[in-house]
């Protein structure tokens, strides 16, 4: 069992305090849901885990099976075994997508880069059928004109092919017709069924159709305000953030 342990985290960005606080663990086989209003902090959270420079960590700390990974490069926690898929991923259009996928199997079994190996290849092409991404995705530069669908598709598949020990998506859900939807959902359970551990973000109830929330964490103004299980995810979409805010307030 492998655990990742957000500690008492602070964090500022362009000098402002954005994450004011925040406690929360994920451990393998686990999938964690983070939800929270628009600005409440979970995009910086996760940009945090990744290594992102720009996020300046205050105080508290990152911890992975005990270990501090704060002051480690990105690319040393991808290799220790964290995959984080942004929100908005950016596209690198001159490399191609094989290579990209390619180079991060090597990176993460701590060898050289290579050009594409045909078995990899195949089982991406594998997952692609299943995640409904067209197979020519592989020829193509990284995100170059892949829709927002093909997009989180595209990172979904990077962790499948990867089975990193923590994958943590920023709205896999968000800007994905019925079928994407089914798709990542699916292979978010797979993932956590065959070992790595989830943290999503994501604003919706409908994908409990889908998944199984070991637990639910929910942000605001840069704090964990609560936790519990898929039962705040169905009144978070029934009442509003703000109408069960002010309930929990009215009950404390
Ligand atoms: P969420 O993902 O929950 O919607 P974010 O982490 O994106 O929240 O944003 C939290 C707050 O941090 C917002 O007030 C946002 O404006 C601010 N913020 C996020 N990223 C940046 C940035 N790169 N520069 C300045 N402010 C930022
Ligand atoms: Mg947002
Ligand atoms: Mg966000």
């Amino acid at each position: 069992m492998h655990k990742l342990e957000v500690r008492n985290l602070r964090v500022a960005v362009g000098g402002r305090e954005i994450l004011k606080g925040v406690s929360l663990s994920v451990a393998t086989g686990e999938v964690v849901v983070l939800m929270g209003p628009n600005g409440s902090g979970k995009s910086t959270l996760f940009q945090t885990i990744a290594g992102n420079p720009r996020y300046e960590v205050l105080d508290g700390d990152i911890l992975l099976d005990g270990e501090s990974i704060k002051e480690l490069p990105p690319e040393e926690r991808f290799a220790r075994g964290i995959f984080v898929g942004f929100q908005s991923p950016v596209a690198v259009p001159e490399v191609r997508f094989a290579f990209l996928l390619q180079a991060m199997i090597n990176i993460r079994a701590g060898k050289k880069l290579t050009d594409p190996n045909p078995q990899v290849l195949a089982q991406a092409q594998r997952l692609a059928a299943e995640l409904g991404l067209k197979p020519e995705v592989f020829n193509r530069g990284v995100g170059a004109g892949f829709s927002g669908g093909e997009f989180k598709r595209a990172e979904v598949l990077q962790a499948l092919l990867l089975s990193p020990k923590f994958t943590v998506l920023d709205e896999p859900d968000s800007g994905l017709d019925i079928d994407g939807i089914a798709a990542v959902g699916r292979a978010v359970t797979r993932l956590a069924a065959s070992g790595s551990g989830i943290l999503l973000s994501t604003h919706y109830a409908r994908v409990l159709k889908f998944i199984k929330p070991t637990r639910v964490y929910v942000m605001a103004e840069g704090r964990v305000v609560l936790e519990g299980d898929e039962n705040v995810i169905r009144k978070i979409e029934e009442v509003g953030y703000q109408s069960y805010f002010n309930e929990i307030r009215q009950e404390l």
